[in-house]
C-alpha cells in the first residue's frame, strides 16, 4: 500500500544523454541546459508534489564522471535531506551503476529514495525512454506507506520499467531501452500500470527518526585486472604490483578461478605479501565467486586472495573505495570484505546500513569520524565543488510549488 501524498522532490540534474542535444557543427551529442528538460515533460507540471530542480555546471557525459562529483551529490543531499521526501539524479548511463554503488556506501541509514535515472535517446527525441524513466523515478521517489515512511529508503537506479537496488546493477546493453540488469538481487518494483513494489526484497534503516550518516572520504587508490586467455607476466604483473595501488579486483573466470600457472600466483603472492588487497570478483553476469569449488580458486584463496561472492565489479569498486577511505590499514580493510560475506553491503557492529546490509559497526562517533576526513588534494578539489553548489543552489528551479 502506497500513498502519494504531495511530497517534494529534488530533482538533480548531472548531465547524459537525457539532456543531450545535437551540436550541429560536430554533429555529436553534447548536455544541454535543464530548461530543455522541462519544456519536453510538460507532464512533470501535473504532479501534485512539489519538484525542485538542481543543475551541476558543467554538465557531463557520464564517462567524464569523478569521484568529487559523487563527493558534491552527497553534500547536496546532506544539506536538502530534511528539506524532500526524496532524491531523483538525471545521470548518464555509461558510469550510472558506479555513482549508484558509491553513493549507496557513502549514505548510512538512509530513510528516502535516491534513484538515479537517465535514459538511451535524448528526451527531446520522439522515441525517447526519458520520459517514462523521469516520471515513473520521480513517482517512486515520492511514494510513502501508511506510517508516511519512504516506500524505498535506498539508492536505486529505474531504468525501462525496472527499479534497482543500485549497487547490484551494471550496464549491459548499449542500444537496448533494457539497459541495465540486477543478476544477484530481485527487482524492488516493477512500473506497469500501477507500479508494484517487491517489499520484502526492500531494505529498511533501522531507525526511521535517526539522521543519515555521510561518509564523503573515499580512498580510489583502487586497479581492475581483468583475466584472460594470453594474459602475460607483463601485464599481470602492472596492475598487481603497480606501487599506486591498495587494492586490485581480480576479475576471474566463472567461481572465482584464475591461471595455476606458477608465475601467475607467485605475482599474487607477492602482492598479496606487500599487504595489497586484492578481491576476487567474477567476470559472469550472475552467480558467485566461490574459491573453495577448483583447485584454482582455492590457490587464490591460499594466497590471500578475498571473495568478492556475487558483488559487481562496479559494487565491488565502490566497496572498496568507501573502505579504504575509512580506514588506512588494509588488514582491517579486508577483515570488513571477509565479514561482509554474500552481501555486497558491509558488516559493522550495530545494525546500521551501509551499502545493502545491516552493519555491525558502531554508529559514526565524534571520535570515529576522524577516519572519515577527505584526503587532502580530493578536499580542496571537492571544497571548491560545494562552492559552486552554493551558486546553483540560488538558482534552484522550482517547478510547482
Ligand atoms: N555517454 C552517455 C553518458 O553516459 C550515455 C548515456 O547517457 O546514455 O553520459
Amino acid at each position: 500500500m502506497t500513498r502519494q501524498d504531495r511530497a517534494s522532490i529534488l530533482l538533480i540534474y548531472t548531465g547524459g544523454t537525457i539532456g543531450m542535444k545535437e551540436d550541429p557543427i560536430e554533429q555529436t551529442l553534447k548536455p544541454f541546459d535543464f530548461s530543455q528538460i522541462l519544456a519536453e515533460v510538460p507532464e512533470l507540471g501535473k504532479f501534485a508534489h512539489r519538484i525542485d530542480s538542481y543543475t551541476f555546471t558543467p554538465l557531463i557525459d557520464s564517462s567524464d564522471v569523478e569521484p568529487k562529483l559523487w563527493v558534491s551529490i552527497a553534500e547536496l543531499i546532506e544539506r536538502k535531506y530534511n528539506e524532500y521526501d526524496g532524491f531523483v539524479i538525471l545521470h548518464g548511463t555509461d558510469t550510472m551503476a558506479y555513482s549508484a554503488s558509491v553513493l549507496s556506501f557513502m549514505i548510512e541509514e538512509l530513510t528516502k529514495p535516491i534513484i538515479f535515472t537517465g535514459s538511451q535517446l535524448p528526451i527531446g527525441s520522439p522515441r525517447t525512454d526519458g520520459k517514462e524513466n523521469l516520471i515513473s523515478s520521480i513517482e517512486i521517489a515520492a511514494a510513502k506507506d501508511e506510517a508516511g515512511h519512504a516506500v524505498v529508503p535506498e539508492v536505486c537506479i529505474f531504468f525501462d520499467n525496472m527499479l534497482m537496488r543500485g549497487n547490484r546493477t551494471t550496464k549491459i546493453n548499449s542500444d537496448n531501452f533494457r539497459a541495465f540488469r540486477s543478476e544477484n538481487y530481485p527487482l524492488l518494483a516493477e512500473a506497469g500500470i500501477n507500479i508494484r513494489y517487491n517489499s520484502s526484497a526492500i531494505l529498511s534503516p533501522t531507525d526511521w527518526n535517526a539522521p543519515p550518516v555521510f561518509h564523503k572520504n573515499l580512498d580510489t587508490r583502487v586497479s581492475i585486472l581483468k583475466i584472460h586467455p594470453g594474459i602475460t607476466p607483463q601485464v599481470a604483473s602492472g596492475i598487481l604490483c603497480g606501487e599506486d595501488s591498495r587494492a586490485v579486483i581480480i576479475e576471474t573466470y566463472g567461481a572465482g578461478n584464475a591461471p595455476s600457472k606458477e608465475w601467475f600466483l607467485s605475482l599474487i603472492k607477492k602482492a598479496s605479501g606487500t599487504g595489497k588487497i586484492l578481491l576476487n570478483v567474477t567476470q559472469c553476469l550472475a552467480g558467485s565467486v566461490n574459491m573453495d569449488i577448483y583447485a584454482t580458486g582455492k590457490c587464490l584463496k591460499n594466497a590471500g586472495v578475498c571473495s568478492g561472492y556475487d558483488c559487481t565489479t562496479e559494487g565491488a569498486l565502490a566497496k572498496l573505495y568507501y573502505l579504504m577511505g575509512w580506514s588506512k590499514d588494509n588488514a582491517l580493510v579486508k577483515e570488513m570484505l571477509e565479514r561482509s560475506g554474500r552481501k555486497c553491503g558491509l558488516i559493522g557492529t550495530n545494525g546500521n546500513m551501509i551499502g545493502d546490509l545491516f552493519i555491525e559497526t558502531e554508529r559514526t562517533t565524534p571520535d570515529s569520524f576522524e577516519l572519515f576526513r577527505l584526503f587532502g588534494e580530493m578536499s580542496d578539489e571537492a571544497h571548491l565543488h560545494s562552492e559552486h553548489f552554493f551558486h546553483q543552489e540560488k538558482e534552484g528551479m522550482p517547478l510547482h510549488q
